[in-house]
């Protein structure tokens, strides 16, 4: 693995293929052992950076299971103001359903509680998140994922679904910023 680069920042190896692809076998065990028996989860999976990992995830759970997706849009007007919006939405009832959320990262946490909030609205019966990675340092609200793939400290990343400005998601291994100190 050697650096990459994009709109003239270089980025180095971070998380290699190989270890992204055991955690998420650990996270679908962990799942697994989580869900009652009988009981057929919906996973969510929050486009566009997520897509990935929630392909592995998915295929990794050993079990019934159904998938689905969602877009969301953050606008951020200030540092401490996350508007999130549902650029493409929910169609499934998830009124009395195991939901499992998959996103890419969480960062701020903006977009994570706005998107519990919503769907705790609809009254599934259990509702979680998993995420491959975790900024713990960067999260400005009260956010508690229940899976989590790697904390991570608050640096600019790509790859494996992550993107800057749109490029970058379609590297197989993740990248983080040179000199992001
Ligand atoms: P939030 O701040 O937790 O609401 O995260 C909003 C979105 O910012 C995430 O879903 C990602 O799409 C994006 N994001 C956050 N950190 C990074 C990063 O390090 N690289 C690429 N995208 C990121
Ligand atoms: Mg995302």
């Amino acid at each position: 693995m050697k650096q990459v680069s994009y709109n003239g920042l270089t980025f180095v190896p971070f998380l290699e293929r190989e270890t992204i692809a055991k955690r998420v076998n650990e996270i679908a065990a962990q799942i697994k052992q989580d869900t009652p028996q009988g009981s057929v989860p919906l996973f969510i999976c929050v486009l566009n950076g997520a897509f990935p990992f929630a392909s592995d995830l998915f295929r990794a759970v050993d079990m019934d299971a159904e998938i689905t997706f969602i877009r969301l849009k953050s606008y951020e007007g200030t540092d401490t103001t996350g508007v999130v919006k549902q650029v493409m939405g929910l169609s499934e009832d998830i009124k009395g359903r195991r939901v499992i959320i998959i996103e890419d990262i969480i960062d701020t946490g903006n977009t994570i509680k706005r998107l519990v909030e919503d769907l705790s609205k609809m009254e599934p019966a259990d509702l979680k998140v998993a995420t491959l990675l975790f900024k713990p340092e960067a999260v400005k609200c009260a956010v508690n994922p229940d899976y989590v793939g790697f904390e991570i400290p608050t640096k600019f990343i790509i790859g494996y679904g992550l993107d800057l400005d749109g490029m970058a998601r379609n590297l197989p291994d993740i990248y983080v910023l040179k000199n992001d100190k």
